[in-house]
This record gives structure tokens, sequence and C-alpha cells, in this order.
């Protein structure tokens, strides 16, 4: 067995340098932790394979945001009446509106009401410049522009450019995070955001590749050397002894149901600037798990110092502020 602290990484490149389809492949290969994979030219068949296989939480990974001008508000109002609850919509002004989602929000739109001229206008949009993530909707004679729509998608340097109430309501951030089972799970809890997680399913921890063993989260409860982290390291011993005789003859899926919650898992988490400062002001919390705890504060400083006035006030609130 491996004991391993708890890290994370805030992947905002792939945004900033507009890499989605890289984004997108580079989160969906954690849960088969096949990143090794990965190429110069291989996102594209990758996203394709996830697409005919189902996967579409996959796409979740990435956020596109459009800066929308209609003739008539009318044409806006069909369109919420279909309820797209997976997209952020703002009114800038009379007849001009910002509308953000990940990809596969876009996807389903196309699904549930491709008859609106506002979703023909953005998946005639998006069709053109990302192909492989539509083109398996494309309608038999392609997407006809409406009149009196026009869409435009805001470059990064555009996005980072809204005032701030828009700014935190349509900005994304990818994080992986290296916790133990017990936090994910916290985690995931958090509804507005999207995840994707190394699955134990599809892991064989005995390969070679996990260095045939079992990898755990150091836990912050007990001090190296005491009796109370001995005793928890014995029993981590023991589950991965019974979790790779499991192996030898049941699938990792059946093996797993030994593993306990310190186990190490990789997590990816991409939300808006709204939604992390909602979790990293509950997680931070003196009431948060205190492992769960540890982690938020490693990761608010690095926030701070990307987003300040987003995330300035909760560590103001923290009193952590130099
Ligand atoms: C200290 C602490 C102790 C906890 N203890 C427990 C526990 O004992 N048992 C337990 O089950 N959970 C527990 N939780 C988890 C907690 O109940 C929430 O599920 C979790 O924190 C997600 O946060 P949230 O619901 O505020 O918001 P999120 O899921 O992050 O959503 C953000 C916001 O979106 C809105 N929203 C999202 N989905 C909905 C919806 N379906 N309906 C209405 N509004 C919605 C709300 O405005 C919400 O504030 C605990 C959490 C903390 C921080």
């Amino acid at each position: 067995m491996k004991i391993v602290d708890p890290t994370f990484e805030i992947l905002d490149e792939y945004f900033t340098s507009e890499r989605v389809l890289e984004q997108i492949e580079l989160a969906g290969r954690i849960c088969y932790k096949s990143e090794d994979k990965i190429t110069e030219d291989s996102a594209g068949p990758f996203i394709k394979r996830i697409i005919e296989r189902g996967h579409e939480s996959v796409l979740e990974m990435g956020n596109f945001v459009f800066d929308i001008e209609v003739d008539s508000e009318n044409i806006m109002h069909k369109f919420l009446e279909k309820n797209p609850r997976f997209n952020q919509i703002d009114k800038i002004e009379k007849k001009h509106f910002l509308i953000s989602g990940n990809p596969r929000s876009f996807r389903d739109l196309a699904r549930i009401c491709p008859e609106q001229k506002i979703v023909k206008a953005l998946l005639g949009h998006l069709t053109d410049e990302f192909p492989v993530l539509y083109e398996d909707l494309r309608p038999r004679h392609g997407w006809l522009m409406p009149d009196g729509v026009a869409v435009r998608r805001l470059r990064p340097k555009e996005i980072e450019t809204l005032p701030l109430d828009l700014f935190i309501r349509h900005r994304t951030v990818l994080v992986k995070l290296v916790i133990n089972r017990a936090v994910s799970h916290e985690l995931v809890r958090h509804r507005p955001a999207s995840y994707l997680q190394e699955s134990q399913r599809y892991c064989r921890y005995g390969e070679a590749r996990f260095g045939g063993e079992v990898h755990y989260i150091r836990p912050c409860f007990f001090k190296e050397g005491t009796p109370e982290f001995e005793l928890w390291k014995r029993a981590m011993e023991e589950a991965e002894v019974a979790y790779l005789s499991l192996l030898k003859t049941s699938s990792p899926q059946a093996a797993r149901t030994v593993l306990p919650n310190s186990c190490k898992t990789e997590i990816m988490v991409n939300a808006t600037l709204s939604e992390w400062a909602h979790i990293l002001r509950l997680r931070t919390s003196p009431a948060a798990d205190p492992s769960m705890r540890e982690i938020m504060l490693m990761l608010l400083p690095q926030m701070v110092k990307r987003f300040p006035k987003v995330f300035g006030p909760i560590e103001e609130a923290l009193g952590l502020s130099q």
C-alpha cells in the first residue's frame, strides 16, 4: 500500500487557451486512468467514442458562452418556455442576452427543442466550430440559420471583462482533486457542478500501472507514530490484502467492495465561479469535515490568486487574508 497526501490542480489553461476538446479528453480519461494514451490528435476520436457509448457526462467538462441578440423578445420568451435548466441565461438589456453552458447542455437543447430559433442559431454555430461535438445531431439539411437571431461565442478574454455578477455566473473553472473517497462523496453532493471520477470498476489496482498496490490518502486525524495511526495503517493493509486476493478470482467492481473510505480517488470538478464560491464557503467552515476542510483550505488561496474579487471575501471572512 502507498500513503499519499491530498492535492489539487486548477486546470484553467485549457479554458484560457480555448482547448475545449483537449480539456474534455483529459477530464474523461480520469475515469479509466488512461491519460497516458493522450496524443496530439487523440481528442477527436476519444470524444466520438464517448458519444457513441452515450457517456455524455464527459461532455460536461467544458463551457461555452454566447452573446445573443434577438429582433423580438418573443423569440427568447418562447425559448425560455422550454425550461433550459442546464444553461445560465441573463438579460443584458432589451433584446440582448448572455447564455452559457457546458457542451452537453447544448446537445440537450438540440434534442429537446430543435425548432426554437435560438437553438438553431446556437447549434448551427457550434456544429460549424466543433463538428466532433455536434455533427451526430445535425438535421438532414443542416441547421438553417433563422431570421431575427444573431449569436456570437465569447472568447476567454471577453468573458474576463464581463461585469462581476455576470462573470461569476458564466465563467467556469475545472479543478482536479486527489482526495479520499469520503471527501469525494461529500463533494458530489454539490449539484450545480459536473464531475468525473476515477472508476474503481475500471481500475484494477493490482496492475503494474498502479504499482500493484492500493493508494490511500493520509488521514488528517491521526498523527504518524501514534497508536491510532498504527491501527488505521493496519486496517488499510488488511483491506489491501483482501482486495488483491479477491482480484485473483473476481472483477475490480466486485473486489472494490472491501475498499475503505481512505482510498485515494481522483476527481474532476467543473463548476461556475458562483458554485465554487458556494462550495468553498461551506467546505472551509470550521463545521465542515476536517478532511474536506483540509483540501479546500489548500485550494482557496489559489482561487483567490486567480479571482480575488470572487474568492477574496471568503478568505477575509475566515480571517485568513494577509
Ligand atoms: C457541515 C455540513 C454538514 C452536512 N451534513 C450532512 C448530513 O448529515 N447529511 C446529508 O445528507 N448531507 C449533509 N451535508 C450535505 C448538505 O446537506 C448538502 O447536500 C451539500 O452541502 C450541498 O450543498 P447545497 O445543497 O447547499 O448546495 P448545492 O448542491 O451546491 O447547490 C447550490 C445551490 O443551488 C440551489 N439548488 C441546487 N439544487 C437544488 C434543488 N434540487 N432544489 C433547490 N435548490 C437547489 C440551491 O440554491 C443551492 O444553494 C452537510 C454539508 C455540510 C457543509
